[in-house]
């Protein structure tokens, strides 16, 4: 098979042939039809993720169709069109028999960082990580649902608990999980402020349904969030961005308000008044990738 492979870190992805790797006894042989790339992969590839090894393949948003599978697998077969989780987990402890699996207590890596991943014709997966695709989403399509889209539903759905009528920011609004956080919070009945910099992402955000936008080229946000609910404030804030709006966030929470933080690129304090936090029986909360 081809496959690209990063064989220095900074280095440019090398095309080269090898053999298709065989599944192992708990995985399946994925032919790949689409991969999607992530802002991860640029991180893994620039040497800046401590755990990663070269030479890699990257490449962990991925569909295409089981073509094996090892002996102890049952759960896909041969011709299955799939997606694939990110994590690898152990599927034994407290967390993953609870269904939080994204804080696995053994976690043993990623999928294209510690595993090769799709940046080639065939990859193996463990089967317990492959999720079938029906037949009307495409493979480009199914490459993004987990980490894409599965991150804001589980950040908007599990952790923040988002009800109809609620009022919902979302920073970073117009980056690859943004945008799947204003429709998503939209088809959950909220209302939705996107904060974003750049007309350009503001102009599509609100294509995607975003009720209103901010541009934080200059300002915070949060005095138009209060405009925004009458003076009451957000009910919840999603919070893609990091240090930078941590500050604006805070202050747009209504009472009871939840700020969810799923992004930290900008840094790693949060300043929180605890007196604040008190007063408004605030809850902050963190939300992992999904992926
Ligand atoms: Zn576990």
């Amino acid at each position: 098979m081809k496959a690209l492979v990063v064989k220095e870190f900074g280095g440019p992805l090398i095309l080269e042939e090898m053999p298709a790797p065989a599944p192992g006894p708990d995985e399946a042989q994925i032919q790949v039809n689409a991969c999607a790339v992530d802002q991860f992969d640029l991180t893994i590839r620039d040497g800046k993720f401590p755990t990663a090894k070269v030479p890699i393949i990257l490449g962990h948003e991925i569909a295409g169709v089981v073509t094996a599978v090892g002996t102890n697998v049952t759960t896909v077969a041969p011709g299955d069109r799939v997606t694939s989780t990110l994590y690898l987990t152990c599927g034994r402890c407290r967390y993953c028999l609870t269904g939080r699996e994204t804080i696995c207590a053994d976690f043993r890596g990623y999928v294209g960082i510690h595993t090769p991943g799709a940046y080639a014709e065939y990859t193996t997966i463990p089967a317990v990580n492959l999720v079938k695709l029906p037949e009307n989403v495409s493979f480009a399509e199914g490459s993004v649902i987990a980490n894409a889209i599965g991150t804001p539903y589980h950040a908007l759905t599990k952790r923040a608990k988002v009800q109809p009528g609620e009022h919902v920011i979302i920073t970073g609004a117009g980056g690859g999980v943004g945008v799947h956080a204003v429709q998503l919070a939209r088809l959950m009945g909220a209302f939705v402020m996107a904060v974003d910099i750049g007309a350009d992402k503001l102009a599509l955000v609100r294509d995607l349904g975003a009720d209103v936008t901010f541009d934080a080229s200059h300002d915070d946000f949060s005095a138009a969030a209060r405009e925004w609910t009458n003076g009451e404030g957000a009910d919840v804030v999603l919070e893609l961005v990091g240090t930078a709006t941590f500050e604006a966030s805070l202050k747009s929470l209504a009472r009871a308000g939840r700020m969810v933080i799923v992004g930290s690129h900008t840094g790693a304090v949060l300043n929180a008044s605890p007196q604040a936090m008190i007063a408004n029986e605030w809850e902050i909360l963190g939300s992992r990738n999904v992926g």
